[in-house]
């Protein structure tokens, strides 16, 4: 594992749905290729010159450091700190980065500031231990697995995702479901049902188109498509009182 220094690490997001975010690690294993947003921008920055470099994490060193220094400037504006818009808190197989993403939690917890995470791979049992003040979320755009080796290279079998989440939803946290990067039919035929089923116990859905994909324009009616499955899910949280949020331009008339 390879280390770098920040200057800074708390910021407040433009991302939709975020509010304070942090980004503790750079780059990120899981190597996805819808394409990453994430890869796509450090590339752009400079920050990555290859998918391979991406691939290979390079973890904050002084994140603790940094945190305790910038908790008493933001804290009385933060609501939340989401872990983590432009990598994954939870890489599958790095122990070393799971650890500093708890650590991460327990120090903002400490101040009362919640903190909501997402990851495509295994939320540790060991967040159990940390604030019910939190909430814990997957990404889940399939059950397929073939099409996740592909596509998702090195992300946790979806199953071992949804199991991880299920039991922090046992033990009384708040959780919640990411279904985006959505691919259409064209890509990937699969029935949206059984994703609904398999994370039948969250309390949120989040859900939004694939985007920067030319395959999504090739397929006909593909809007049609999206904006029936946004029905769907906003009908699916309203029967099972689930809150939801559709990502912006997944909708369309
Ligand atoms: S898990 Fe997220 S940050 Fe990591 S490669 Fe996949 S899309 Fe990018």
């Amino acid at each position: 594992m390879e280390y770098i220094q920040r200057k800074t690490l708390l910021y407040k997001t433009e991302v939709e749905y975020g509010d304070y975010t942090l980004n503790h690690i750079q780059g990120c294993s899981h190597g996805c290729l819808y394409p990453c947003y994430a890869y796509m921008m450090a590339r752009r920055f400079g920050r990555a010159k290859s998918i391979e470099e991406w691939m290979e994490p390079k973890l904050v060193s002084n994140a603790i450091e940094l945190l305790k220094k910038e908790i008493p400037k933001y804290k009385d504006k933060i609501n939340s700190v989401h872990l983590c818009f432009t990598t994954d808190p939870f890489m599958y197989g790095y122990d070393e980065i799971c650890n500093s993403s708890i650590e991460i939690i327990k120090l903002l917890n400490t101040n009362d500031i919640p903190c909501t995470a997402l990851t495509k791979g295994i939320l540790p049992k060991e967040l159990d231990c940390t604030d019910k003040i939190n909430s814990y979320g997957i990404t889940l755009i399939s059950l397929n697995e073939s099409y996740r080796k592909k596509n998702e290279m090195n992300s946790a079998p979806y199953l071992e995702r949804v199991n991880s989440l299920k039991y922090l939803h046992d033990k009384g946290f708040n959780t919640w479901v990411s279904i985006e990067p959505y691919p259409t039919p064209n890509i990937l035929e699969q029935n949206f049902d059984d994703i609904l089923n398999a994370i039948c116990f969250v309390d949120k859905i989040i859900f939004g188109r694939l985007n920067y994909n030319k395959k999504v324009s090739e397929y006909k009616n593909y809007q049609d498509f999206y904006n029936n499955l946004v029905e769907k899910v906003i009908e699916y949280c309203e029967k099972t009182n689930k809150k939801y949020h559709i990502k912006d331009g997944t909708y369309k008339k």
